[in-house]
């Protein structure tokens, strides 16, 4: 019995021994804590098992108070009880339990290990008393072993990371280890006759080695499974980092192509539309100036959120990038399901946002690509939608646009003559017409409007529509109204030293000029540079740049006014001024637009205008002056209504210097006779 008990020891003991070494190595590659432990533990293991193969040698030779014998018992005692103290350390750890300090550990360790080996000398040479001998030593054992082993087995299970085949198989093992110290112990307590034959013992001894074989794999499994679930999560991360954007959480530029570029053949494929919509927040910038940047990051992120749920799961919701959103429709079939979808997220975003403690009313302007229509690939139809959104956002606040093919020329168009422009400005391509301002009741002609003019080398004459925005948003209009100013003064003091002493000259100031610091300044010089009185020039700013202007030109205008220089308000009645704000503004008339005057007489509500426009004038005792005089009848109702000034093709269409002064000389010949309607119709159409 004693070889195959020696048998079965030295299988045990090599199975706890490769265990061992197992968990040792893969501690010095993981440092994992748990791993130190249990390498110890059945490092413990292999001791008693190697005690007991030895013991097992003795058995026969050597009587049982055998100093030998009773050394290798308390060797023996001793490791098993460190096992379990071990073992309990490592799945401790697992758990994520607080570590022992090193006293404490010492404490625990030299208490199992005195305990085992005390258990194991006490009755070590009580030769016939089998059964307490026995009790105390592997039955004792036994029970503290299994209870461990399941103890450990709850850990393991219990412990945070990740549920898979390895850290089942590690589970069960150990609680089947446990299991069996308890139906070792049964066997033997029931003294059963098969516990003693050989070939039990050694199957015994086998199963236990599988069962730390088991649990030595299992590990190893288990933290493989770990690592690659930790390599995953950090490419999840990586791709999160990298795709996506960190303050709203949204997917970036690069993922919202990564999908439009997927989305696209799928639409092909399935012979649908998908639209793609750009999203840029009205006044954002306002936001940011003035509540800080941390209230525009917040704001950023309700509106993503607000995106979000408003949309459906399947659609893309992307931040480009500053107040820039962009979303994915990928399934449309008609242009209203993408004109839905802006309107889903007009309302979204229109909703009432509270940031720290403030209401705030934000809008979006919308642009809407479609594929196939607006775009064969992603980028073409993004492109077109973010083009869609500028002309958006060009009529106001929160509106949407769906794209149209007109929109690239136009851009196309406006390149060229931005580039056009500057050349021009180079090699000074412009050139100044003059309009007639004629007296209502006597038809003599008081002063000139002066209208810039380009002279393109390919399309001619450029009127000022075509070209001063875009001269405004460049910056290149200060230049241009400098040299403009410049020549308009210059030609009424040649006319006025040409016998028209009392000519004055009306010049048109953009919003740029009239925000420029020099203006002031700059008037002034001219002024005296052309030796012409300020009380001569008169000074047009239309109605929408004199209410938006601030401070600072109303101050250089009221300068200005000082001097004698004259403040008219042109276009007045195309703006949304409240004349509540044009009474801060130092201004000595009104020119009446040639919109309203085209329809005069004929539409009741344009006349009904004028005729408000011309009595308020006179209630504030400012002057009035109609602009776009075309018809004899026109001219009649003026008459009537007692405006004083009027201009238009009737007298004479804006014309170059030479011309202007032709009209001139005919104008004042006539000037005196009472002018019928009839021979200013003569009048104008000799002169046009
Ligand atoms: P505005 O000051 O309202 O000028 C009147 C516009 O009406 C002029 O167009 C003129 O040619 C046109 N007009 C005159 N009589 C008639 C008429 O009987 N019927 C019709 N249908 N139109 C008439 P224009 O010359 O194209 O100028 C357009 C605008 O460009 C001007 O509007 C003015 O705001 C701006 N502008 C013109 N010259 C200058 C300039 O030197 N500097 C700046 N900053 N703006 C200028
Ligand atoms: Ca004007
Ligand atoms: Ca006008």
């Amino acid at each position: 019995m004693s070889d195959s008990l020696f048998a079965s020891y030295l299988i045990q003991g090599t199975g706890a021994l490769i265990t061992a070494l197992i968990f040792g190595g893969f501690y010095r590659e993981y440092r994992r804590t748990f791993l130190r432990e249990w390498a110890l533990s059945w490092s413990a293991l292999c001791v008693t098992f190697a005690g007991a193969a030895l013991s097992a040698v003795l058995y026969d030779t050597r009587p049982l108070d055998d100093p030998v014998r009773l050394g290798l018992s308390l060797v023996i005692g001793a490791a098993g009880y460190l096992e379990v103290v071990w073992l309990l350390f490592g799945s401790g750890d697992l758990l994520g339990r607080r570590p022992f300090t090193p006293g404490e550990r010492r404490f625990f360790l030299a208490f199992a290990a005195a305990a085992g080996a005390a258990l194991t000398l006490v009755h070590a040479t009580d030769p016939g008393g089998t059964s307490i001998r026995f009790l105390l030593r592997a039955g004792l054992r036994g029970v503290i072993v299994g209870i461990a082993f399941l103890v450990a087995a709850v850990h393991v299970w219990r412990a945070p990371g990740v549920h898979a085949i390895g850290r089942r198989i590690v589970v069960a093992a150990f609680a089947l280890f446990g299991l069996s110290q308890f139906q070792l112990l049964a066997i033997q307590i029931s003294g059963r006759a098969d516990a003693l034959r050989s070939s039990f013992i050694l199957s015994l001894g086998f199963g236990e080695f599988l069962l730390m074989f088991a649990m030595g794999l299992g590990v190893v499994i288990w933290l493989l499974e770990e690592q690659h679930a930790a390599a995953t999560t950090n490419a999840a991360q990586v791709e999160q980092l990298a795709l996506h954007d960190p303050l709203t959480g949204l997917p970036n530029r690069k993922l919202f192509l990564d999908h439009l570029t997927i989305a696209i053949p799928q639409a092909r494929r399935n012979k649908h539309k998908l639209a793609v919509l750009f999203i840029d927040l009205d006044r954002f910038k306002l936001v940011n100036d003035s509540l800080g940047h941390s209230a525009g990051d917040k704001l950023l992120q309700v509106v993503a959120s607000r995106l979000r749920s408003a949309l459906r799961e399947t659609d893309t919701v992307a931040r480009m990038g500053g107040d820039e959103f962009t979303v994915l429709a990928p399934v449309v079939h008609t242009v209203e399901d993408a004109i839905a979808v802006a309107r889903k997220i007009r309302d979204a975003i229109k909703e009432l946002i509270t940031i720290e403690g403030r209401e705030l009313f934000v809008s979006g302007s919308i642009g809407i690509g479609i594929f196939p229509d607006d775009g064969a690939d992603a980028t073409t139809v993004l492109k077109n939608a973010d083009a869609a959104m500028y002309r958006a956002k060009a009529q106001g606040p929160d509106l949407f646009q769906l794209y149209t093919s007109e929109m690239n020329a136009h851009a196309i168009e406006q390149l060229a003559l931005e580039s056009a422009l500057r050349r021009g400005v180079e090699s000074l391509e412009f050139l100044m017409h003059y309009q007639p301002i004629v007296r209502t009741t006597d038809g003599a002609v008081a002063g000139m409007e002066a209208m810039l003019r380009w002279k393109h080398p390919v399309l001619g004459l450029v009127r000022p529509e075509q070209f001063i925005r875009l001269a405004e948003s460049t910056g290149m209009i200060v230049p241009i109204g400098e040299w403009a100013l410049r020549t308009a003064v210059r030609q009424l003091a040649d006319w006025r030293a040409e016998g028209f002493p009392d000519l004055r000259m009306a010049v048109n100031l953009s919003t740029r000029q009239l925000q420029h610091p020099d203006l002031a300044l700059c008037v002034r010089n001219i002024l005296d540079e052309c030796g012409v009185p300020a009380h001569a020039l008169e000074l047009e700013i239309n109605e929408t740049s004199a209410t938006e202007s601030g401070l600072d030109a109303v101050n250089q205008l009221a300068e200005l006014k000082a001097l004698g220089v004259g403040i008219s308000i042109d276009d007045f009645g195309t703006g949304y001024s409240s004349l509540q704000s044009l009474r801060t503004f130092p201004v000595g008339a009104l020119k009446i637009d040639t919109t309203f005057t085209r329809n005069l007489v004929r539409d009741a509500n344009d006349t009904a205008i004028a005729i408000a426009v011309i009595a308020l004038a006179r209630s504030l005792g400012l002057r009035v002056v109609a602009e776009g005089v075309e018809h004899p009848t026109q001219l009649d109702f003026l008459h009537v209504q007692q405006c004083e000034y009027w201009q238009g093709y009737l007298c004479s269409a804006p014309v170059d210097a030479k011309e202007a002064t032709l009209v001139l000389r005919r104008m004042s010949a006539a000037a005196g006779r009472i002018m019928s309607p009839v021979s200013l119709g003569a009048v104008g159409a000799a002169s046009a």
